[in-house]
This record gives structure tokens, sequence and C-alpha cells, in this order.
């Protein structure tokens, strides 16, 4: 008999999506070089006179300027970002209905697992599959710590190359796709995906109605799953 793949996969991005606040974005306001700098370096990356890479790289570069080592970034977030509040039950029904959940992330391996491990606790974290960036501190000294890219594109990680590699594993019985995120960085992903969830109010919602890409708009993952379930139910 030939094994029964799942009937859908989730992908969803971390920062924004996920949490509530972007902690990349807060780690530089607090810790590094200031919201304003910060919103002068995201103008230049919006209209494309730097890359995702080069400027992801100058905020971090800013905080590990300011001397704060990457525990002492984990130990503010920690603090100070928040899950969304449907997010552990959905990941709980994700399980359930045997269906696969991947944070595909620009952000940094460590700080997202620290999080994960500090909200939902060992037996719900280890369901998640991690695609993200990482990170390298010097050994001889803590305060000298840097982002490792995960492919050589101008983001940095392409999200959709991930999402696609994944998908191939799925050829055979090919499962439904689901997709949830917040910002410009998204946008490339909501392409492999048979549905696209936009946070409301952020950017990504203002993106797909100048597109005209379809999504649906949610508040917190208790849409999702609503949304997910509904849509699983009328393919039965
Ligand atoms: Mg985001």
């Amino acid at each position: 008999m030939k094994a029964q793949g799942p009937k859908a996969i989730v992908f969803t991005d971390w920062d924004g999506t996920v949490t509530l606040q972007d902690s990349n974005d807060y780690m530089t306001d607090t810790l590094g070089f200031g919201l304003k700098k910060r919103k002068d370096v995201a103008q230049l990356m919006l209209n494309e006179k730097l890359s995702f890479r080069d400027g992801f790289r100058e905020m971090l570069q800013s905080i590990t300027d300011n001397h704060h080592s990457l525990e002492d970034c984990i130990e503010v977030l920690l603090k100070n970002i928040h899950i969304d509040p449907g997010f552990k039950s959905f990941l709980e029904w994700c399980r359930s209905n045997n269906i696969p959940l991947y944070v595909i992330s620009s952000g940094m391996k460590p700080i997202i697992n620290a999080l994960l491990k500090n909200y939902m606790g060992e037996k719900d974290e280890s369901y998640i599959s991690i695609i993200a960036n990482d990170a390298k501190t010097d050994p001889n000294d803590k305060y000298k710590w840097e982002i490792v890219y995960r492919d050589e594109t101008p983001f940095g990680h392409d999200k959709s190359r991930s999402i696609n590699k994944i998908l191939s594993c799925y050829k055979e019985s090919k499962p439904m796709v689901f997709y949830c995120g917040d910002g410009i960085s998204d946008l490339s992903a909501s392409k492999c995906c048979d549905v696209l969830f936009a946070r409301s109010g952020e950017n990504l919602v203002t993106y797909c109605n100048r597109q005209n890409i379809p999504y649906e708009e949610f508040s917190t993952f208790n849409d999702i799953k609503k949304k997910i379930s509904e849509t699983m139910e009328e393919l039965n």
C-alpha cells in the first residue's frame, strides 16, 4: 500500500506573522542605531537602492557596534516579543491533523528557536521545521557575531526557493499549500501557494491589493485555522 502524504501543508513567515512585533526591528530600535536610521535603511531597501541582504546586515552590525552579544539580544526579545494568541492552538491542530508546519524566515534560527522554546514547550516546538538564516559568533569574543545567509540571493534567503524544494518531496500526491505572511519578503513565497493569508493592516495586504494577488486577511491564527479547516472539508 502506498503511504498517504499530508492533505495540506502550511508555510509561515515568522516576524510580524507568528510574532506580533518584528524581532529584528525591535533589536535594531532598542539596541542598535535606532528607529530613525532603521526607517531610512528600510526606505532604501523598499526603493531598491539597497538589497535586503546588505540593509539587514547593516541593522545587525549596529547592534554589535554597540557591544550587544546575541545572548543579550535574545534576553531582551524574550521579555518583549509576543506570539500571536492563536498560534499555540493552531500548531496543536496541525499536529493532530497531520499537517506539516514550516517556518520560512529571513530572521536568524537561534532567535526563532529561543522564542519558540519559551512559548511552546518542547513537544510543540519540535513539530515545527525552521528554514531560516543562521548566526555565527566568534568563540573568543561574544560581542562579535554576524548573520549567515542561507543563499547567495539579494534576499539572503529566497523563500520561494526553500518552499519549492520542500514541495518537490510531495510530488506524488500534491498537498494543498497555505502560506501566512505580513510583509514584502512574503510576496515571492505567495506565488508557490494555493491560499495566501496576509496579516490584517500590514504591508502584504497593500502589496496584494496593488498587484491584484488574491489573499485571505487574518487577525490571529484562529482565523487561519478556521479557513484551512473549512477548505479541507470542502475538498473531502
Ligand atoms: Mg514578516
